[in-house]
């Protein structure tokens, strides 16, 4: 199956026709359609499936497969493992391990942020089945196992927690704090995930999974347009800016907009604004980014001083002491506006993801495997969070990215063209090759 046609595939799901940007929030209906389809996908290309106990989906190809195998039933293991080839791994990279530890991964997440575009995620999950279907065109028999990943509540669009699965996975979160975190409904991710039809108990570590992977490799659309200003339809991941998001509540008192004099005002709004604006100063001071994007007036009406007002900070910088000192500025600015202005302030830190270095041996490989084949990839940092960034932390790993014109992203308006597309998917092919040869 070409890459369009597969594409085309997933397109409709979760697509908001008023706005035309996605809503494939976790454990909904949409969200629901993705999985079944990822599930189908696979099984049509005679992949085993499973859906781990963090909710995350995979798709394996064993070695010895081929695509015109008996089908397997979703979910069902097809054979015993016992029937695979005992071969082992030459060094490198994976350092003697035996073919059955050493399991490249691939793939990306489904869901999305709110009215969010179809590339973010989705491009790296289709583009890894259709990399399989390459590799299997040209009659590659991988001496490793190759497996399809689809994450869990990567964007955080439901429960405020990006990386949640890769987080879960690898350990990184506790299973309770996970349980108890809330959508904006107040519904729990245990009682979303229950009603999903899968068992919150179970969600744990996953350490037996963790030690079938030899490496991960997430093909991305980028989130920023430098592969545009350097030519390139494809680039290598440096490293991901650390960064986190941050809660700040500013608490005033509500009053009417037509009687309150302005020296008798407790306007929760002053402050949040300062914060605003400091935000950008900072961030354009430190080479740092600094976004307010949601914020929450309470009651919200247009004709009273708020009582309350519930604003995040998401910041990202070059350097944990940059990230820092730029946070530090944002915080101050607040906590001086709202001193003057009679109003409460309080900053909760919701998450947090270190600097991330990925892999440089593994990078190398990449790089060396794609100019091997005459790509030219440039090599990025990127300011953008992803499940790579968490499995880094426990298994080699690399990403690929693939242009957008635009450098849009988390908006309808993201777009990477289908010819980039298509080289993305002979990207990740070469890479998955080179990985898995014997
Ligand atoms: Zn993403």
């Amino acid at each position: 199956m070409s890459f369009a046609e597969l594409w085309d595939s997933l397109l409709d799901i979760g697509r908001d026709p008023g706005t035309g940007g996605y809503r494939r929030y976790t454990f909904t209906d949409a969200d629901a359609a993705c999985r079944a389809w990822f599930m189908k996908t696979a099984a049509e290309r005679n992949l085993r499936t499973h859906s781990d106990r963090n909710a995350n989906l995979w798709a394996w190809w064993d070695v010895g497969d081929s695509a015109d195998a008996d089908p397997a039933e979703p979910g069902q293991p097809r054979r015993p493992a016992g029937g695979r080839p005992e071969r082992m791994a030459r060094g490198g990279v994976w350092g003697g391990r035996p073919p059955e530890a050493s399991t490249v991964i691939t793939g990306s997440h489904l869901d999305s942020v709110p009215d969010g575009g179809a590339f973010d995620g989705p491009l790296g999950v289709v583009s890894a089945f259709a990399a399989v279907d390459l590799l299997r065109e040209r009659g590659f028999a991988p001496a490793r196992p190759v497996a399809v990943a689809a994450f869990c509540e990567e964007e955080g669009g439901r429960f405020g927690m990006a990386c949640l699965g890769s987080r879960l996975l690898t350990g990184a979160v506790t299973p309770d704090t996970a349980r108890e975190l809330r959508d904006g409904t107040g519904v729990t991710f245990a009682e979303a995930m229950a009603s999903a039809g899968l068992d919150p108990a179970r969600l744990s570590a996953d350490e037996e999974l963790l030690a079938r992977i030899g490496a991960f490799v997430e093909l991305h659309i980028e989130q920023g347009s430098a592969l545009d200003g350097l030519g390139a339809a494809v680039g290598v991941a440096e490293s991901i800016w650390p960064h986190g998001r941050w809660r700040l509540d500013f608490t005033g008192r509500a009053d009417h907009a037509g009687t309150t004099r302005l020296d008798d005002r407790r306007d929760p709004m002053l402050p949040y604004a300062a914060a605003v604006l400091e935000a950008r100063q900072a961030a354009a001071a430190a080479g740092a980014l600094a976004t307010f994007g949601k914020v929450v007036a309470e009651p919200g009406a247009a004709n009273a001083i708020s009582s309350a007002v519930h604003a995040w900070l998401d910041a990202r910088a070059p350097g944990q002491e940059v990230l820092d000192h730029m946070v530090g500025q944002i915080e101050a600015a607040a906590r001086r506006a709202a001193q003057a202005q009679g109003v409460e302030v309080g900053v909760r830190r919701e998450s947090f993801t270190p600097l991330v270095e990925f892999d440089p041996a593994l990078r190398a490989r990449v790089s060396r495997a794609l100019a091997g084949r005459g790509i030219t990839a440039p090599v990025l940092p990127t300011g953008a969070g992803h499940d790579a960034g968490f499995l880094a932390a426990r298994v080699p790993t690399a990403m690929l990215f693939v242009r957008n014109p635009t450098g849009v992203s988390h908006s309808p308006a993201e777009h990477a063209s289908r010819a980039d597309c298509e080289a993305g998917v002979v990207a990740l092919a070469a890479v998955l090759e080179e990985l898995t040869s014997p």
